[in-house]
């Protein structure tokens, strides 16, 4: 939590104000245009191991992300933040705003604006949904204009566009470093955990540092190790890398939503912000959560196992995530079709210190993966 507040406090003596992002894909160039710095809060994992505060207002059959975010609100770390954005991702996320609003009230601290927009959930096949989704991007820029006292640009937006998309690209080349089985995925995952709390054009410093790295200390795969597609909302916690790395299990495909599935897409650079959001949520990866891309969940699952190779999947269900768990029953399926090996991993918030029983789960799992390699 140290490093995360350290941060944004160093956002804060650069003059800039700090937008909250709640996952899943907020648009992080049109903040970064208009002079604000965005930090998406999905890495709170490994700095929130207790939730007493959240306990007070969230059920404890909410998922561990909701259950965190509000934590780290109630912290007194609210007060570092100049606004939240949010978007209607799960039902969970949508509830929230009003459940933060009587927190802060409840804790004595003052309300904290929140920038909400709606991104639309039928497919766009089915129903042009682009007008809405275009009144809902220019009704945020207008708001951030008002509230925050900023001015988009569309220089400046192109800009944040080329930032956003070189980051993309360089972490999608980290990630094949692991996939080639040249780098820890734990290594990756922190790499890209810790992105998430600073400024894009500090993230490409730390992404160049490590491919160059990486590049020089090159290794051969191992042909045996069983290769896999890691899925889920967030990546497993790092002891449960450990032990996937210490099965000798490569990570070949990434179907995580705060990795692969947020980096996959970044349009092509224009003037108009809500042209350029269409384009990014209609053509974005598929994700559970972006309810119009449902449909191309699985036959994008069975591409991602086929061009990687991958001979399992390892999914690591966010314990009282609906969306990911709907889905589960009918990949498992397809999977099976496909002679691919699954493994479900459940992780709730009271398993993250207390990994040590998946151990056997995914020695097991590499056990039977090794002998069909
Ligand atoms: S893990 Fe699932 S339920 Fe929780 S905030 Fe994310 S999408 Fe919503």
């Amino acid at each position: 939590m140290k490093n995360i507040m350290d941060n944004i406090k160093r956002l804060k003596d650069q003059g800039r104000k700090v937008i909250g992002c709640f996952p899943l894909y907020p648009p992080l160039e049109l903040f970064h245009s208009m002079g604000l710095a965005p930090v998406t809060l999905w890495g709170l994992r490994d700095s929130l191991p207790r939730v007493a505060e959240s306990d007070r207002h969230i059920q404890p059959y909410a998922c561990s992300v909701a259950r965190r975010l509000m934590e780290f609100l109630l912290k007194e770390n609210s007060s570092a933040l100049d606004g939240l954005f949010m978007y209607n991702a799960c039902d969970t996320l949508r509830n929230l705003p009003e459940i933060i609003d009587c927190g802060l009230a409840d804790a004595g601290r003052p309300p904290l604006p929140i920038f909400k927009m709606h991104i639309p959930a039928v497919p766009p096949d089915q129903t042009d949904s682009r007008p809405y989704l275009r009144a809902s991007i220019e009704g945020l820029i207008g708001e951030l204009e008002k509230t925050c006292n900023v001015t988009f640009a569309p220089d400046k937006f192109r800009r944040s566009v080329s930032l956003y998309r070189e980051m993309r690209e360089l972490s999608k080349m980290l990630f094949a470093s692991v996939a080639d089985g040249s780098m820890s995925y734990g290594e990756f995952s922190r790499i890209v955990t810790e992105g998430w709390f600073i400024p894009v054009e500090d993230q490409l410093l730390v992404l160049q540092s490590a491919l160059r790295d990486n590049f020089r200390k090159k290794t051969k795969p191992s042909p045996e190790s069983p290769r896999v597609v890691v899925s889920g909302i967030l990546p497993p916690p790092l002891p449960m890398i450990r032990d996937l790395e210490n099965a000798g299990i490569t990570v070949v495909g990434n179907d995580v939503a705060s990795q692969n599935r947020a980096l996959h897409y970044s349009p092509p650079a224009v003037d108009d912000p809500a042209e350029y959001y269409i384009d990014f949520y209609h053509h974005h990866y598929p994700c559970t959560t972006l309810l119009h891309s449902a449909d191309r969940r699985l036959p994008a699952i069975r591409k991602l196992v086929s061009d990687t190779g991958a001979r399992g999947v390892v999914f690591v269900g966010e314990k009282f995530c609906e969306y990911e768990y709907f889905e589960f029953p009918y990949l498992e399926q397809i999977l099976k079709e496909m002679g691919i090996r699954a493994l479900l991993l459940d992780i709730s918030l009271d398993d993250d210190e207390n990994t040590a029983a998946y151990t056997t789960r995914i020695e097991t799992f590499a056990e039977l993966m090794h002998s069909t390699v």
